[in-house]
């Protein structure tokens, strides 16, 4: 095993540098008399909405970014709900709409992924924004955590041009639209999931492995391959009580020449994509 230590890739890190940068933007804006708006519309009150709600807003206080929080009722009847979100989606001021999902069961949500302004959905429920991502057109929005995976490896100079990339998890979320930003970058991508046969060997053959399956510490030091480039996506909370990634971090830390921890890994980064695609929103209605 190689006695080089291995660079942690700190998304908080991360984070701080796309702050810096879209404060200026938002700067930018303002001396226009433009302040960019994001609204997130909630139904319920569950508790992971609740947490994933407290770090946007703080994200885009931070930032400079209005934010506003639409808050209905768990049984609001569809009809109710659409003409809700209509109001929010044809709203001037708001350049950008964050719904948290899954939707209460009785809620259809295919009609308001039908409606979203596809400028104003900076968290890409509306087709056109997924056929984007899989056509390879930046124009759209990619899902933030798939984005910030991209960020993250941007900001540690990891070039995916040419490299052989395993991403476990094939979700429409993650695997699936982060296994198309990769190949966008060059990447040759191997996506694993509940079927694949030999899952260990093909984790090892990669040169950068994503774990984005939602099992606590399912990859272990002898599914990674020496030197490779280790992002963990997976958020869950191991036998202890404590958040922990798809990750064996202590034993893959020995082994991986790039590794990203949880907490303070991508998750940190995903409110500042988020931010940032209320920018681009912003800086796309005012010349319009
Ligand atoms: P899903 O449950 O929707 O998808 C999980 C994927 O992993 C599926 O494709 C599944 O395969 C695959 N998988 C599950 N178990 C295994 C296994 N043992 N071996 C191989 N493949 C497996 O989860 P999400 O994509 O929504 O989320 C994945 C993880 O990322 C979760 O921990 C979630 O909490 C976290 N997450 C983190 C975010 C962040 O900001 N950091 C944001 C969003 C999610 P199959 O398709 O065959 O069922």
């Amino acid at each position: 095993m190689s006695t080089e230590k291995s660079v942690v890739m700190m998304g908080t890190d991360v984070a701080k540098a796309m702050k810096e940068e879209l404060i200026q933007r938002v700067e930018e804006l303002k001396s226009e008399g433009i302040l960019p708006h994001l609204a997130i519309v909630r139904v319920g009150e569950r508790p992971d909405d609740l947490a994933y709600e407290r770090g946007a807003i703080k994200r885009m206080e931070l930032t400079g970014i209005a934010c506003s929080v639409f808050e209905l009722s768990e049984n609001i009847c569809q009809e109710e709900f659409e003409a809700e979100f209509r109001k929010v989606n044809d709203d001037p001021k708001i350049h950008g709409i964050l719904l948290f999902r899954p939707l209460p069961k009785h809620l259809d949500e295919e009609p308001i992924k039908a409606m979203i302004h596809p400028m104003k959905d900076v968290d890409c429920m509306s087709p056109v924004n997924i056929a984007k991502v899989f056509s390879g057109d930046e124009t759209g929005y990619a899902p933030c955590t798939p984005e910030a995976v991209m960020e993250m490896l941007d900001y540690y100079d990891i070039d995916l041009t040419g490299k052989k990339v395993t991403v476990v998890g094939r979700s429409m979320v993650v695997g699936k639209p982060l296994s198309m930003l990769m190949l966008k970058k060059h990447a040759t991508i191997t996506v694993c999931h509940t079927r694949t046969k030999d899952l260990a060997a093909t984790c090892k053959e990669a040169e950068i492995l994503v774990a984005a399956a939602g099992k606590a510490k399912m990859i272990s030091e002898d599914m990674v391959g020496e030197r490779a480039v280790v992002v963990d996506v997976g958020i869950n909370v191991d036998d202890d009580g404590n958040m922990c990634g798809d990750v064996d971090y202590d034993a893959v830390v020995r082994k991986a020449s790039y590794i990203s921890p949880v907490p303070r890994g991508v998750g940190s980064v995903t409110s500042s994509v988020l931010a940032k695609h209320v920018v681009r929103s912003a800086e796309y209605f005012r010349s319009k």
